[in-house]
């Protein structure tokens, strides 16, 4: 590596843990009150990268706000690389956007300058960041370089395909230097195909960088490229899929399933195993020597759930 990048980071020096702990957003408007996140934990190590799935509206892009410091979390722990994101005024917020995090949006759009060419958008951030002109240009191109860029640097998003304009994105979003990357289904415009190379390059710069890696992405193909994947449902992480030999041939890759136990000791069973057997409001749980068997509550099922009572408009029986 040459001398811009290596004032960077070669490796860990620079990329962050990210440590949240019963997570709460609740959005407030006039009568309604939504709980997008509801108790969420999840640590990511420093340099690893992870894929965050879930259906929509089950709190995703709201983590990703909070980890972007863009939104403030109700109460719960959420800090990055040691940066409080809870406790901290507007200008600490600005600073930690500015040198801290860099965000990839879906919308190709969204993460460019239509005016600037690649090169420039990229120069961008860096010219906020206060970089002197010659620096600007090397990082520019280098960072162009390991995404693929370079040869396009002169183009202007509108002269460039859109998996092309979030290879620059991503170049946008690691010039100053962050100890996280976000990225919020950066890959949800583009064609399979495509989806897979601009997710190569995620790959690639957490692998040379080492900068730390949260990617949701709804596309089955591109999750499974990484060691681990965790799984959003209703606010909370449900499972998590361990993986061996991630990003090799797939049937290489061994793949492991855990349900995901969060500090106060509730795990969300999975919804296919709980339409299987059938299992209602409560279940008979019982604890062996190594394992904990769980059964449906047959006595009481019927009673409770056959026939719901007819109830007045008060909701009383
Ligand atoms: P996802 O990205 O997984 O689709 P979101 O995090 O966007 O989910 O949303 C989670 C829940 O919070 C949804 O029910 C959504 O409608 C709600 N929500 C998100 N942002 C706001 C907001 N600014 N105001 C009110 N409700 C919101
Ligand atoms: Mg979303």
């Amino acid at each position: 590596m040459t001398d811009v990048l290596s004032d960077v980071p070669a490796g860990r020096r620079t990329s962050g843990p990210v440590r949240c702990e019963g997570l709460v957003r609740i959005y407030q408007s006039a009568d309604i009150e939504v709980v997008a996140l509801q108790g969420l934990d999840l640590h990511v190590e420093p340099g690893e990268m992870i894929t965050v799935i879930g259906a929509s509206g089950s709190g995703k892009s709201t983590l990703l706000n909070v980890l972007g410091g863009l939104d403030e979390p109700t109460a719960g722990v959420a800090s990055v690389g040691g940066h409080d994101l809870t406790q901290m005024s507007m200008r600490q917020r600005n600073a930690y956007r500015r040198d801290v995090v860099g965000f990839v949006w879906q919308q190709t759009s969204r993460n460019l300058q239509p005016y600037l060419d690649a090169r420039r958008n990229v120069e961008f951030p860096l010219a906020i960041g206060g970089h002197g002109r010659r620096s600007r240009r090397i990082r520019a191109e280098q960072l162009l370089d390991l995404v693929g860029m370079i040869d396009r640097a002169d183009h202007r998003p509108s002269e460039l395909s859109g998996g092309e304009q979030q290879r620059v994105a991503i170049a946008v979003a690691l010039a100053n230097h962050p100890q996280l990357l976000l990225a919020d289904e950066p890959t949800g415009e583009l064609d399979t195909a495509t989806a897979v190379e601009v997710f190569d390059v995620l790959r690639r710069v957490n692998r040379e960088l080492g900068v730390t890696g949260v990617i949701v992405t709804h596309d089955p193909l591109v999750s499974q490229q990484v060691d681990r994947t965790v799984a959003i449902r209703d606010g909370r992480i449900s499972s998590e899929i361990v993986r061996e030999g991630a990003g090799l041939d797939a049937s290489r890759v061994i793949a492991r399933e855990y349900s995901v136990l969060d500090s106060a000791g509730r795990l969300q069973l999975p919804e296919r195993y709980v339409t299987q057997l059938d299992l209602r409001r409560r279940v008979r749980l019982e604890l062996e020597p190594d394992h904990i068997g769980v059964w449906r509550d047959v006595e009481h099922d019927g009673a409770l759930w056959a026939k719901p009572e007819p109830r007045d408009q008060e909701g009383q029986p």
